[in-house]
């Protein structure tokens, strides 16, 4: 994965001047860390779970990135997300580097009283290395606010102090972040506005959207577009999807979802509604495809199948390296993830400014804020795309590049030692 990932800092190195220390230095991460927690579970048993943190690059300032709770996370997955995270932080230029974490597990199995110990067994082995001046954590897949709040409780408890900045994504009560909960899907959905004329997706086009994934992201997302008088004509999570070409209604997709545990129960009883499998909605005709799931979603197969316009990247890396390369061919826009999705990184550094200042901002503030940040470097992306004839990915990179090199090179390299 991390090859593949940085394929994109090659391809944006060819359109911008950095020096060659810059390309080595962003190769590798600063600092991996992986351990096993040891967890007692509720039946009297203990049982152990792989855990990672991966700082990547810190030039920029503390390394910021979620943590995730798959049955499938592999340290290679952690340390990509962690070099995204990177480039995410420069994108939108926030004073952050980029890290990530991750447990192997599926969270779904275990109680809520197994799913606590295991968060805050995950602080306790990484406590060296995360901290509000070093490393700070964020939700990812399968973890949420709850989560954040008792892993800021168990770092409190280990430095004796209550130390809310060390993680962000709490719960409003213990030092979050109004505008926290949707802030990635907001963001994602401010650029799409802002760009929606250069898209082609303004208000005389038709507008159908199919969103992959029913979380965080996805669920926040659905309801924007449908507020914004879209159609969400599809919805999936992990166990399949639903399609009706007339509209969903993300809130009552979201309810059936709490109620049956999965978004496909929602075609019980209503004829209009298709239930499909997770390809086959990928490949439904709509405007706008936003895949909020997973990385890996869009393959080269499902590239060539899909019927879409612009692919909106919601989530980490949905498209493969072969699946981007089919894209670029067939002229399907894909407005990238590290762009996409930063509202959510951009809305835990205000978090985490909130914190430290303890001065908590209304939600207006944080949105306005949020969405001056987002439409400015939304519109310098696809000035760049304009300007050097490249796709919004690329001219994203070439973007956090130019960011990131220029503080690299503040430290000075061999152009400046060697004189
Ligand atoms: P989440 O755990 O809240 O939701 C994940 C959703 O994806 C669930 O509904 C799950 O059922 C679904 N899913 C899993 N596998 C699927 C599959 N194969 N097909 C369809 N659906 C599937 O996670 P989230 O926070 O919404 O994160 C989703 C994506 O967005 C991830 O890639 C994450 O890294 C990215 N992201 C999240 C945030 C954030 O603030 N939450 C910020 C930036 C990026």
């Amino acid at each position: 994965m991390l090859k593949g990932a940085l394929s994109h800092l090659d391809g944006a190195a060819k359109y911008t001047k950095v020096h060659p220390e810059v390309l080595e230095k962003l190769q590798y991460p600063k600092e991996v860390m992986s351990a096993r927690l040891f967890v007692r579970m509720d039946d009297g048993s203990r049982r152990s779970f792989r855990a990672w943190r991966c700082r990547y690059d810190d030039t920029r300032g503390p390394t910021k990135g979620g943590i995730r709770f798959h049955p499938e996370a592999t340290q290679d997955e952690v340390v990509t997300l962690a070099f995204w995270m990177t480039f995410k932080c420069a994108v939108a230029g926030v004073p952050f580097g980029g890290g990530k974490g991750a447990i192997r597990v599926d969270p779904r199995k275990l109680s809520k009283t197994e799913l606590e110990r295991l968060s805050r067994a995950y602080v306790q082995a990484f406590a060296q290395m995360i901290g509000p001046e070093r490393d700070i954590p964020a939700p990812d897949v399968y973890t949420n606010a709850m989560i954040m709040g008792w892993m800021a409780d168990e770092y409190s408890s280990l430095v004796d102090y209550p130390c809310p900045g060390v993680i962000t994504g709490k719960p409003i009560a213990l030092g979050g972040s109004k505008g926290r909960d949707d802030a990635t899907s907001r963001g994602g959905f401010y650029v799409l506005k802002h760009l929606q004329k250069e898209l082609g997706l303004d208000n005389g086009s038709e507008r159908r959207a199919v969103v992959q994934g029913y979380g965080n992201a996805g669920y926040h997302f659905a309801c924007l577009l449908h507020e914004d008088g879209w159609k969400v004509v599809g919805i999936s999570d992990s166990r399949g999807g639903v399609y009706d070409p007339e509209g969903l209604d993300p809130k009552a997709v979201k309810a059936c979802k709490e109620e049956k545990g999965e978004v496909s129960k929602y075609a019980e009883g209503r004829d209009n509604v298709e239930v499909v499998d997770n390809d086959a909605l990928l490949c439904k005709s709509c405007e706008l495809l936003v895949p909020a799931a997973l990385e890996d979603q869009i393959t080269e197969s499902i590239a060539k199948c899909l019927d879409a316009r612009v692919i909106l990247e919601l989530a980490n890396g949905p498209v493969t390296a072969d699946g981007n390369a089919v894209l670029e061919r067939r002229g399907i826009t894909v407005v990238p993830d590290i762009l996409a999705n930063a509202g959510g990184v951009t809305v835990s550094y205000f978090e985490w400014v909130q914190n430290r200042q303890g001065f908590y901002w209304t939600e207006s503030e944080v949105r306005q804020r949020l969405k001056q940040i987002i439409q400015e470097e939304a519109m310098h992306v696809w000035s760049l795309s304009k300007q050097k004839e490249i796709s919004l990915r690329t001219a994203a990179y070439v973007h956090g590049l130019e960011r990131l090199s220029e503080a690299i090179e503040a430290h000075g390299t061999q152009t400046y030692f060697h004189c």
